[in-house]
């Protein structure tokens, strides 16, 4: 019998009928208040705990209630669950000070971006990265909006994208601060939601409108 279950923003059915949810963690940083309760909910005997590529943690195997009590618990300890079709928060590498080949502070312009910009609404799927230098351990040249740290500043990559036909991004601009990254990319999730309405990544966008048109639009303001 398929049970008529209330349809709970952040709790996602999965193709065994169980439920998941996931939570967001900036800057890849898990919280000690969050950790402890992910160990406690973790111990039931079904859970598994996921950690994602896009620096998520992601819990699988609840039934309906007992996914709505960790969801409560999880909020409540100060953990975003993620509930909305909107920004992501970037893939973040260390950066300075920690790696010895870091040019920039990555945690800083990550938690910018974030509290700039989480709650924007887009298509599926502008995914971010920052990496502190051209190493690129968080995939930055391959996300569809990437800022890659030089010695002075970071570039600014568009485009990119994994997948069965991986693409790297094209890099069209080179920014100095934390606001100029966030209004570059505040337009160009506003122009890919006017242009796209359908599952696709800002490649489909350049393609559409043209690299030359795409760069006009989110830098010309910059
Ligand atoms: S991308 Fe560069 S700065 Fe970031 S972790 Fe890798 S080597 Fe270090």
């Amino acid at each position: 019998m398929v049970e008529d279950l209330k349809i709970v923003p952040g709790l996602l059915v999965q193709k065994d009928g169980t439920y998941a949810l996931t939570i967001e963690l900036p800057n890849g940083i898990l919280k000690a208040r969050v950790l402890e309760v992910l160990a406690e909910i973790s111990k039931g005997p079904d859970i598994r705990l996921h950690i994602t590529v896009a620096q998520k943690i992601m819990l699988l195997g609840f039934n309906h209630e007992a996914g709505i009590e960790a969801m409560k618990k999880l909020e409540a300890a100060g953990a975003v669950v993620r509930k909305a079709r909107d920004l992501s928060h970037p893939r973040v590498c260390v950066g300075r000070p920690y790696c010895k080949l870091a040019f920039q502070d990555t945690f800083a312009m990550g938690e910018y971006l974030y509290e700039k910009l989480a709650r924007q609404v887009t298509p599926p799927k502008l995914k971010i990265g920052v990496s502190g230098c051209p190493a690129c351990c968080s995939w930055a040249n391959v996300m569809d909006f990437g800022l890659v740290g030089q010695r002075s500043g970071y570039k600014v990559l568009i485009g990119g994208h994994g997948g069965a036909r991986p693409r790297t991004g094209q890099e069209i601009a080179t920014i100095s601060s934390e606001q100029e990254a966030a209004q570059i990319l505040g337009r160009l999730a506003r122009l890919f939601s006017r242009e796209i309405k359908r599952k696709a990544r800002v490649d489909r966008l350049i393609k559409k409108l043209g690299i030359e048109r795409v760069k006009r639009e989110i830098l010309d303001a910059h």
